[in-house]
């Protein structure tokens, strides 16, 4: 039986459109079941999958599926978590065929990382592209024996792990680089934490081999002591010297890895299917809007191809290689960059090919939906400038980070995250790159947040809702300049900017006593409003002669909130009374400025 992706909800139409049948058929069927529906109506997944078992098909519910992928990763018994839609178990085995393996290169700085990346990249685009113009997609392939090997093109374990962090893990062989001058140094022994944890094979690149200093049996020693056994001491990790200036060795590292790959576990795919893949790497780009380098992992993603991102949604515009190059497809173990998406998508989500648009819309949304539930509890709204006074009860300060680019944001939150004290933690519920939109804002106000803004605005219609919500919004262009108003935010000493707001002005008809002392003003509105949170002013011809917020706002002998032009109404101050007639009561209200 054919299977079929149904969303929670669907239009007869829809449906009919989707199982190939005619929208008559659909609405008999429904009919002789019970189900009135016309062809605009929707009708909920188990109805629909009812039809679509009478017409043939299976029906899986998007929903489920969408729930399953947010699942987080288990690890089961298998030493590596798979996102459940990079699961290859439900694949029929006859159909999977090799891919390239992908390659993560991670170890201490300074040990040549980079280096041996642009060797290799150099090498191959010798070898193979004419004219050599090549593109930083953030992950690159190259040839070697006939054969494609993927490189992930931004090194160290921060990216290795941010990605596994979200169950997405791309990598199928590390390289740890260790250079053979400076040895074993303390990134060395995280990076080899990250491998383990991840459970790929590994390949050392003893580096900078080609310095006078070198000492490659000190480097077997040392992580021969970490439980990285080198072969020559009879162990299982191949250890190759390189020199990423001389490109000795850099051959011999494609050729281990290739090997490792054939004799671990080769990697295999399904391109015969719709894509699904990782973003590798995410930005807006002036006049393409947003682009995302994505890692097909199965499948073969093309042109056309509607496709959600986590919460993002798009239609596949265009694809390009790492070369530069126009492609009307990607099969597995290809980068491509993309462009199509509605919005900025996070380096580390999985991309999932759906089969039509609104059901990427609607997967999209549900995703939005569920974020939001999830961070739902407690409602609060804070602001930068009252998060001191609250902190006795409220010790998390809880944000969500805009900035223009990956790297601004990642500084943004390494920074913001080291302000935290044993009094205060700093929760980021939310983070991307490009503006400030409503789904920020939104985000923001179900988890009391406040939106910081870096080096980027905000749109219309956040402006909007951030007003309407009650959000904090706040946009700076220096990274001190944020940490420095939280600092002062969680230490009490944030002065927000006040501005007055002229609402409107009452005149004293008559003044009421009590105990025989002026106490209420009897007053007629000539001008704007007066609310109950108005703090007035009493001027006495012309001069100010004393002020005080509004303790009682009555008509007749109610309370009320507000009292407009033209009508009489009772107005007791706090700290003044000694009203005289024809006194004018001044109202404003303070607001704080926007910045
Ligand atoms: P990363 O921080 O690990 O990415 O290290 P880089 O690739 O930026 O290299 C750090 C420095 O070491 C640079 O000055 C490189 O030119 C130098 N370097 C890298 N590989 C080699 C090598 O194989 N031999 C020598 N002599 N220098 C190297």
């Amino acid at each position: 039986m054919k299977k079929i992706r149904l969303p929670a909800s669907v239009t007869v139409k829809e449906l009919a459109e989707r199982l190939g049948v005619p929208g008559a058929q659909v609405i008999t069927y429904l009919m002789q079941n019970g189900v009135m529906a016309a062809l605009n109506q929707s009708v909920d997944f188990d109805t629909a999958a009812l039809a679509a078992d009478n017409f043939g098909f299976e029906a899986e519910s998007e929903e489920a599926l969408a729930k399953e992928a947010a699942a987080p990763a288990t690890t089961g018994t298998t030493l590596r978590p798979r996102h459940p839609l990079l699961d290859l178990s439900g694949e029929d085995p006859a159909k999977l065929v090799p891919r390239p393996p992908v390659v993560a290169v991670l170890g201490h700085v300074d040990h040549g990382k980079t280096s041996i990346l642009d060797k290799i990249r150099a090498t191959s685009v010798a070898a193979g592209e004419a004219g050599g113009i090549t593109q930083r997609i953030g992950a690159y392939q190259v040839e070697r024996q006939g054969r494609l090997i993927t490189f992930i093109d931004t090194p160290g374990h921060e990216a290795f792990s941010a990605m596994r962090a979200r169950g997405a893990d791309v990598t199928d062989i590390a390289i740890l680089v260790v250079a053979a001058d400076d040895g074993v140094m303390p990134q060395t022994e995280e990076a080899i934490h990250h491998i383990r944890s991840a459970g790929v094979p590994l390949v050392v690149a003893i580096n900078k081999s080609d310095k006078d200093g070198a000492n490659p049996d000190r480097v077997l020693q040392q992580l021969a002591e970490r439980q990285v056994v080198p072969e020559s001491y009879g162990g299982e990790v191949p250890m190759v010297p390189t020199s990423a200036v001389t490109g000795q060795g850099i051959e011999d590292l494609l050729d281990t890895i290739l090997l490792v790959s054939d004799v671990v576990s080769p990697p295999r795919a399904n391109p015969d299917r719709l894509a699904v893949g990782t973003v590798i790497d995410s930005e807006l780009e002036r006049g393409r809007g947003p682009v995302a380098t994505v890692l097909v992992q199965n499948g073969t993603l093309r042109i056309g191809d509607n496709v959600v991102v986590g919460r993002v949604y798009g239609k596949i515009r265009a694809l390009t290689d790492d070369a530069g190059h126009r492609v009307k497809e990607a099969g597995p173990s290809k980068p491509v960059l993309i462009s199509g998406l509605t919005d900025v998508a996070t380096a580390g989500d999985v991309l999932q090919v759906m089969e039509t648009e609104k059901a990427a819309r609607a997967l999209s949304e549900l995703r939005t939906n569920e974020q939001r539930a999830k961070v739902a509890q407690p409602v609060r709204r804070i602001t930068l400038s009252d998060f001191a006074a609250v902190q006795g009860e409220t010790k998390t300060m809880t944000l969500v980070l805009k900035a223009e680019a990956n790297g601004s944001l990642e500084a943004l939150r390494s920074q913001v995250t080291k302000l935290e004290d044993p009094n205060v933690t700093i929760k980021i519920v939310g983070e991307g790159v490009g503006a400030v939109g409503e789904a920020d804002v939104n985000l923001a106000a179900v988890s009391g947040a406040i939106v910081i803004g870096f080096n980027v605005h905000p749109d219309d219609r956040a402006k909007a809702a951030a007003e309407e919500l009650g959000v904090d919004v706040r946009f700076y262009d220096v990274v001190y300049q944020v940490t420095d108003d939280i600092m002062k935010s969680i230490r009490g000493m944030y002065e927000p900017s006040f501005i007055e707001v002229y609402q409107g002005r009452a005149e004293v008809r008559k003044v009421f006593t009590v105990d025989g002392r002026p106490a209420i003003a009897g007053c007629q509105v000539v001008d704007g409003k007066i609310t109950r949170a108005a703090t007035c002013t009493v001027r006495r011809d012309g001069r100010e002669v004393g002020s005080g917020k509004i303790d009682a706002l009555k008509r007749f002998r109610d309370d009320v909130r507000e009292v407009a032009r033209g009508y009489e109404c009772g107005i007791t101050l706090d700290g003044f009374a000694d009203f005289a007639e024809g006194d004018v009561l001044e109202a404003h209200v303070t607001e704080q400025q926007n910045i």
